[in-house]
């Protein structure tokens, strides 16, 4: 089919324009524009100016910016939430990604800036991005300070909130009693599990920085007996004993040889018919579906996204088998497997 060339590509349209559209939310949700139109309804952009103490001009532009987007609801008296604000982008509603958005504006946009340069050299530009080098993601850079600690943690924390539910009932995990978060952060996958399994007992296992923050997320409303937390570091540490492990966006972060350590020590502690459930956004064989994990990649750290055959043969390899893939329609995937039953 030859291509209508007089008109600009509509595709095209999108992507020059993305970048656009992501920074009008960052500073939107930086400003707490949603927050505020949630608590006093239809305002001007005059008023929310004065609110949010920014240029009168300025603000009218992001706030038309965000009813062109379809984040805000524009009449004739003013600016006002659309659905989708009042449920994802307000801070304080039960789906917020209000903190996993700052974390984009402030961590990952930064990164992206620098993509030229991570391409050219084939590694993550964290250090022109955080200012200095490290060779641990969390450790060097997401934990350096107790403000950057709780924004990453704040981050991963919506995220999970708005996916654990289907995580936790992708299998049926009805026959594991004790279950293991490793590098649960916040326990939020972990609450979940507790609320479909009333008889399971979960810990959380992650670095101490993340455990000594972690009772600060705990959910009120919930019975919390059935979740402890516990700190470690996974790859030099004793992993507490558990009937089932849980990895949930963790391998995609690490190099093959720390995947390694990590998969070869959980092998050797898993008792046969003990499992392993890995949670990760799980590519299609020819590796270039969802394209939100595939973007992701340009990150360039150490760790990369595997297809589903890809985490069948690196399970199988330490000893998982009955590997089961569940493509569960959000934001991240889940997989299955045991340990093997040792036929000597
Ligand atoms: N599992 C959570 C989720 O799915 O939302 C958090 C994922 S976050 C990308 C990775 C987690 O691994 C962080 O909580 C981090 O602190 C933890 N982590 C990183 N290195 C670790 C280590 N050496 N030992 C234990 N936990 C670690």
């Amino acid at each position: 089919v030859k291509e209508n060339t007089t008109q600009f590509p509509p595709k095209l349209v999108q992507l020059l324009d993305g970048f656009k559209a992501s920074k009008a939310l960052f500073v939107s949700s930086k400003l707490k524009i949603f927050d505020l139109l949630k608590e006093k309804g239809a305002m001007t952009s005059v008023d929310v100016a004065n609110q949010v103490k920014a240029s009168t001009c300025g603000t009218e532009r992001l706030l038309d910016a965000c009813a062109a987007l379809g984040l805000l609801d524009k009449t004739h008296q003013g600016y006002s939430n659309a659905d989708l604000a009042n449920l994802y982008l307000v801070s304080d509603s039960e789906s917020s990604l209000h903190d996993f958005i700052l974390h984009c504006n402030d961590r990952l946009w930064p990164l992206y800036t620098h993509l030229e340069l991570a391409v050219k050299e084939g590694t993550s530009q964290n250090h022109c991005t955080f200012g200095k080098k490290g060779e641990d993601l969390f450790q060097d850079f997401y934990y350096q300070n107790t403000e950057m600690k709780q924004r990453f943690m704040s981050a991963m924390h919506s995220i999970a909130k708005v996916t654990a539910r289907d995580v936790a009932s992708a299998f049926d995990l009805s026959q594991f009693r004790t279950v293991c978060d490793l590098g649960g952060c916040t326990g939020a996958l972990a609450y979940e599990l507790t609320e479909i399994y009333p008889e399971m007992k979960v810990t959380v296992f992650d670095l101490p920085a993340v455990i000594t923050n972690a009772p600060s997320f705990r959910p009120s409303r919930q019975n919390t007996a059935q979740v402890s937390l516990s700190s470690g570091d996974f790859f030099k540490d004793n992993l507490p004993e558990a009937e089932l492990y849980i990895l949930s966006r963790v391998l995609h972060d690490w190099c093959e040889e720390k995947i390694h350590t990590l998969l070869s020590k959980l092998s050797a502690v898993c008792k046969p018919g003990s499992a392993l459930l890995v949670a990760e956004t799980v590519l299609d064989e020819k590796q270039i579906r969802p394209v939100r994990a595939v973007l992701q990649s340009l990150t360039m750290t150490e760790g990369k996204q595997r297809s589903g055959s890809e985490y069948q043969q690196l399970l199988e390899k330490h000893g998982f088998t009955s590997v089961q893939i569940k493509i569960t329609g959000n934001l991240i995937d889940v997989i299955l497997s045991f340990k093997e039953v040792s036929t000597h």
